[in-house]
């Protein structure tokens, strides 16, 4: 997943894309329980953050809702769980096919309800069917791991029963699909929760689920933040996968100990890059800028703080302030689009916070207000001078607000670097890539990137260190986590 996976992505366009509108794809969502589409027992209305007014209403489950959609992922698991390996990856292989039909309508209801540009969204939407397909092409062999004359041992991977998918809304369908893949292939079934403000995309799944899985392999729940304490500490869920902040990864991990559920924990960032004496200026800024910047800085591994070095410390500033002032910000659905607004109101008044922040402890090069029209638009936005223990550099911003802080020894700078509770991502910039190896070696992240970033594959484990998170997901380490290792210990 990188730039050029976004080019790509920017050229596809599905049959159903040449629509200017998709209408009847958003006139109607249910919540999946059982296999069968039903109403909620409430409502919710979803925003379009490009406009600030309602796009549709989406239904909302209740208590009772939630025990009948863990009462389905339980019946349903026997009978999941004992079907072949390889039937379950050709129901996967389904769904990407199923999703491939309609990738055009569920991009545009991807930028409708997240705000991200198209080409952004089509991304999205081709990666989570690449993701199904990577899956679907795995396997979990037993291992032989010991034997001689005497013993014989033997490791299996077992499902774990029902897993709970809780996702954020910043990537609603790829991080869905980044636990749903793995858990179905691993033999499980699945309680689906999207985030409140962005729900369709997951509901508008649940109806491929509803046409191609068997009824409770797969069932999708919407709430309003108000039955994650519930589902993550359900006795009948055996897993939690959960991607969001570190503050509510705190309460999942404390809600879940009740029955010392299985966790993965994909949690926030503050991902720090250094840029080395003898980077080119002009080379890394466009890169830098696009990786602080993706998703209106929305993303988890979006650079987050960035470190320069004193004798081009100038230059990078006023790069990166010419690129975020040339950035067309705007709806996602117009096609000069290349940042959307924010995701929701709450993220808004946040990232206003950080605004004030840089106007009064930084100097603002480019930027640093909010667009003057309706929706959650914020201007990119570059600060130079501010200090390390600004809120701008010590939190997480999640907006298109960069802090660019000056260093002259490269120690300091790494020390720096990794003064922080989180420990995503990280990246060094140089133009001698043995050098950055170096510096890379010595930064505290899950994943340090060199002379790039965001880039993340999927046969590459992708894990946070420190409060960033728990467990590993995407390739094969990834599929394990959604199985029980058991040891068959054979006398011979
Ligand atoms: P959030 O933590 O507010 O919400 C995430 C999900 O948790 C939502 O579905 C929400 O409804 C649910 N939730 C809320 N309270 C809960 C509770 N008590 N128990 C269980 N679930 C509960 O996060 P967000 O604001 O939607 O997303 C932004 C955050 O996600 C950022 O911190 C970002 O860095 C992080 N993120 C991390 C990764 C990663 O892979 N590490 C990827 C994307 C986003």
């Amino acid at each position: 997943m990188n730039a050029t996976d976004l080019d790509r992505a920017a050229a596809v366009r599905s049959p159903s894309s040449r629509r200017t509108t998709n209408e009847e794809f958003i006139s109607d969502f249910k919540l999946l329980i059982k296999g069968r589409l039903v109403e909620g027992a409430g409502t919710l209305d979803v925003i379009n953050p490009a406009t600030g007014r309602t796009l549709t209403s989406a239904p909302r489950a209740d208590r009772a809702q939630l025990e009948q959609v863990v009462a389905a992922a339980k019946a349903a698991f026997p009978a999941w769980s004992a079907t072949p390996l390889r039937q379950r990856a050709a129901l996967l292989i389904k769904l990407a096919e199923a999703l491939e039909a309609e990738q055009g309508d569920f991009a545009r209801l991807l930028t409708r309800e997240q705000g991200k540009p198209l080409p952004q969204a089509l991304w999205e939407i081709a990666q989570s069917i690449a993701m199904l397909r990577y899956f679907a092409a795995l396997d979990l062999p037993p291992e032989v791991l010991h034997e001689d004359a005497t013993r014989k041992v033997v490791r299996q991977h077992r499902p774990l029963g029902v897993v709970a998918a809780i996702t954020p809304w910043n990537l609603p369908v790829l991080l869905l699909m980044i636990k749903v893949a793995p858990a179905l292939l691993g033999g499980n079934t699945v309680v689906a929760k999207p985030a409140p403000t962005t729900p369709l995309t997951t509901l508008k799944f649940g109806e491929l689920c509803a046409r191609t899985l068997p009824p409770g392999v797969v069932n999708v729940i919407v709430d309003q933040n108000d039955l994650g304490t519930a589902l993550t500490g359900h006795p009948d869920v055996a897993k939690v996968a959960f991607t969001g902040s570190t503050a509510t990864g705190k309460k999942v991990m404390a809600s879940a100990s009740g029955t010392l559920k299985r966790l993965t924990l994909e949690l926030g960032g503050n991902d720090a890059a250094i840029v080395l004496d003898d980077a080119d200026p002009k080379e890394v800024a466009p890169k830098i800028y696009a990786a602080a910047m993706f998703l209106s800085g929305q993303a988890c591994i979006a650079i987050k703080r960035l470190y320069v070095h004193d004798s081009i410390y100038d230059a990078v500033c006023e790069e990166l302030g010419r690129l975020a002032r040339e950035t067309a910000v705007g709806d996602g659905l117009e096609p000069d689009t290349q940042m959307g607004p924010l995701q929701n109101q709450a993220q808004f008044e946040k990232v206003k916070g950080f605004l004030e922040d840089a106007r009064r402890n930084g100097t603002v090069v480019a930027g640093g207000g909010v667009l003057e029209r309706q929706g959650y638009f914020v201007q990119p936005t570059i600060v130079r001078d501010i200090a390390d223990d600004a809120r701008l550099a010590r939190e997480e911003q999640f907006g298109p607000v960069l802090p660019v802080l000056r260093y002259s020894d490269i120690d300091d700078a790494i020390a720096r670097a990794n003064d922080t509770d989180f420990g995503l991502g990280g990246s060094v910039w140089s133009s001698d890539r043995e050098r950055a190896f170096g510096v890379a070696a010595r930064i505290h992240a899950g994943t340090v990137w060199v002379n790039k970033h965001l880039d993340v594959g999927l046969d590459t484990p992708f894990a946070g260190a420190k409060q960033s998170g728990i467990g590993v997901e995407m390739s094969q380490e990834g599929l394990e986590e959604f199985t029980q290792a058991t040891i068959i210990n054979m006398a011979k």
